[in-house]
C-alpha cells in the first residue's frame, strides 16, 4: 500500500515486560510503516484471573520504547487516573475501550480527566451496536474540548454470532462516517476477526471502504502473548501484509452494493445461528424422550 495519508498503529495487546516491548518496538520501526506503538496498559478481562496488565511501571516501558525508536505512543484508558498516568509518561494517543465506551459514566470520567489537555483520543466502537453510545461517547469527549479525535471500529459482540470474535457489522460505523465525515475512522481488524490469518482480509475491506487507517496487534513471539495471541501477528507479517493491500478507486455504487450485501449476508448468519439452535434443543428434547421411553421400558408404537 502507498498512501501516507493512512495511519498505522501496532503493537502488542498488552505491556507484559519491558524487552517483549522494546523489541516488538524495535522490530515495528524498522518496517518502516508505523505511525504509533500501541500497547494495552490496563487490560479490561472479560472473567476474572487474566493477565490484567502492567500497570504503570509499564507506561515507563512505553516511554522507554519511544525514546529508543522515536514511534509515538498510544494505550486505552477506562479512568481519569489513567488519563493522568498516560498523559504524565507522554503517551501521544488515548484510546477508549468498547468495554469503556459502552458507559456514559465511565466516559464522562475520563472526559473530565482529559479537560484542558490537547490529547488526541480514539474512540472504539461500544461492545454492543448501539450507534447512540458510540455517538455519545464522542460527544462527551469533544465537549471535554478535545479536537483531535477519531474513531476505531473494532466490532460488536453478537451471541451465537460464528463468523469473527466480533461482527463487524459495517452498517455501523459506515453511519458514523455519514454523520461524521471529518472525524477519522480507522478499523482493527484483530479484535474483528480474533484470527490472524484473516487480519488483512478485513483490513482490505475497511481500506475499500475508504478507512483512514488501521490499529493491528503485533507481538514479538505472537504464540507466547499473555492475550489475545490468536489474533497477534509478528512485525514481519505486518510489513508483508501491509505492502499487500490495495488502494482501490472507488464507485459509489460498488460500496453501496457491499454494503446492502453486506447487510443481507449478515441477517442470514444471524438466522443460521438461530436454525442451528433450535435444531440442538429440538434434538436434546428427542434424546430425553427416548431417555423416558427406555427407562420406563415403553414401546415405540404405543407412543
Ligand atoms: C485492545 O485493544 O487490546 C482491547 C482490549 O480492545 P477492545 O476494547 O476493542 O476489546
Ligand atoms: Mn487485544
Amino acid at each position: 500500500m502507498n498512501d501516507n495519508k493512512k495511519i498505522l498503529i501496532s503493537g502488542p495487546c498488552s505491556a507484559e515486560t519491558e524487552k517483549q516491548l522494546i523489541d516488538t518496538a524495535v522490530q515495528l520501526k524498522n518496517t518502516g510503516l508505523v505511525d504509533y506503538l500501541r500497547a494495552g496498559i490496563w487490560k479490561p478481562r472479560t472473567n476474572p484471573g487474566g493477565y490484567e496488565g502492567a500497570g504503570v511501571k509499564g507506561l515507563s516501558w512505553l516511554l522507554n520504547a519511544k525514546k529508543e525508536t522515536g514511534l509515538k505512543t498510544a494505550t486505552e484508558v477506562a479512568t481519569g487516573k489513567h488519563v493522568e498516568d498516560s498523559l504524565n509518561f507522554e503517551v501521544d494517543l488515548l484510546w477508549i475501550g468498547a468495554r469503556t465506551s459502552v458507559n456514559p459514566f465511565s466516559v464522562q470520567h475520563v472526559a473530565d480527566a482529559l479537560k484542558g489537555t490537547n490529547a488526541v483520543v480514539y474512540i472504539k466502537n461500544p461492545v454492543n451496536p448501539d450507534i447512540k453510545l458510540w455517538i455519545g461517547a464522542l460527544e462527551r469527549i469533544q465537549k471535554a474540548g478535545i479536537t483531535n479525535v477519531g474513531l476505531i471500529h473494532r466490532g460488536f459482540s453478537f451471541y451465537g454470532n460464528t463468523e469473527f470474535r466480533n461482527a463487524p457489522l459495517w452498517q455501523i460505523p459506515i453511519e458514523m462516517k455519514r454523520l461524521f465525515p471529518e472525524i477519522p475512522m480507522i478499523c482493527d481488524p484483530s479484535h474483528i476477526t480474533g484470527d490472524r490469518s484473516r487480519i488483512f482480509e478485513i483490513s482490505q475491506k475497511s481500506l475499500d471502504l475508504d478507512y483512514d487507517g488501521l490499529i493491528i496487534e503485533s507481538h514479538i513471539s505472537p504464540d507466547d502473548a499473555w492475550t489475545d495471541k490468536a489474533q497477534q501477528i509478528t512485525p514481519q507479517q505486518l510489513k508483508v501484509g501491509y505492502e499487500n493491500l490495495v488502494l482501490k478507486s472507488k464507485s459509489t455504487d460498488i460500496l453501496d452494493f457491499q454494503l446492502q450485501l453486506d447487510e443481507l449476508r449478515q441477517q442470514i448468519n444471524f438466522h443460521d445461528d438461530e436454525l442451528l439452535s433450535l435444531i440442538r434443543s429440538r434434538m436434546n428434547i428427542a434424546e430425553k424422550i427416548g431417555e423416558l421411553k427406555k427407562n420406563n421400558q415403553v414401546g415405540m408404537k404405543f407412543f
